[in-house]
């Protein structure tokens, strides 16, 4: 199956992606994290990529979308996967339905997961992410056992700098932007699945296995 979830930064994704990666034991490619690993090595792609992150932009195109199909040419990736935070443009949608009908794959589902900007704000701000293998916390909502320690790994916690409010109502204007024409676009081809994402993690989980389920 691949699926690609919708919504906007701080929904829920990556969080929800987490649990039913697992569950339907496919592996989880978040373009995000796959930008952050290139930071944390310092790398070309990490360099090119960080003025753009740091302010809350898109990356340009040409870097995102080789990085993605890069990743989805490995093997683990043959019978599916679960992408969160790409594509984000409808151009970027429009290449990923390219590269998976090269290997005669296709979409199976969009679950968008919606929340709203002010519930948002909140939980970006109180995110907190662990240094090893991006493990996702809320202060509030989802803390930790011990505080500023990933309960999985044991690694530190920390603050994305992009978490901060200014870059997160940028990020929140660029979704609106240019991320929402997806919903449309999706809706068209009859995959989108609205999801009420303000629910807690459990029950978003839920409902997410169930409609991706029914699209087995
Ligand atoms: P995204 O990947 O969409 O940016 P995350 O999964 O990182 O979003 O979640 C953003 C923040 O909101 C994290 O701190 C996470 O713990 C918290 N969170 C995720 N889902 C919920 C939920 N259903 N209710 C409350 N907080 C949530
Ligand atoms: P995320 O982890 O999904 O919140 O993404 C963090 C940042 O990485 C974004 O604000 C962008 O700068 C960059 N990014 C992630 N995915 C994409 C994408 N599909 N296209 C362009 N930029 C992206």
């Amino acid at each position: 199956m691949f699926i690609v979830l919708l919504g906007p930064p701080g929904a829920g994704k990556g969080t929800q992606a987490e649990i039913i990666s697992q569950k339907l034991s496919i592996p989880h490619i978040s373009s995000g994290d796959l930008f952050r690993e290139n930071l944390k090595n310092d790398t070309e792609l990490g360099k090119q990529a960080r003025a753009f992150m740091d302010s809350g932009k898109l990356v340009p195109d040409e870097i995102t979308i080789s990085m993605v199909a890069d990743r989805l040419s490995r093997k683990d990736c043959k019978l599916g996967a679960l992408l969160d935070g790409f594509p984000r443009t409808p151009f970027q949608a429009s290449e990923l339905d390219k590269i998976l009908k090269a290997d005669g794959n296709s979409i199976n589902c969009v679950p968008y997961i919606m929340v709203s900007d002010r519930d948002l704000l909140e939980r970006l701000t109180g995110r907190w992410t662990c240094k090893a293998a991006g493990h996702i916390y809320h202060e509030k909502f989802n803390p930790s056992k011990n505080s500023g320690i990933c309960d999985i790994d044991g690694s530190p916690l920390y603050q994305r700098d992009d978490d901060k409010k200014e870059t997160i109502e940028k990020r929140l204007a660029v979704f609106h932007e240019q991320t929402s024409p997806l919903v449309e676009y999706y809706r068209e081809k009859n995959l989108l699945v609205e999801v009420d994402g303000t629910q807690p993690i459990e029950k978003v989980s839920e409902a997410l296995l169930k409609t991706v389920r029914a699209f087995e």
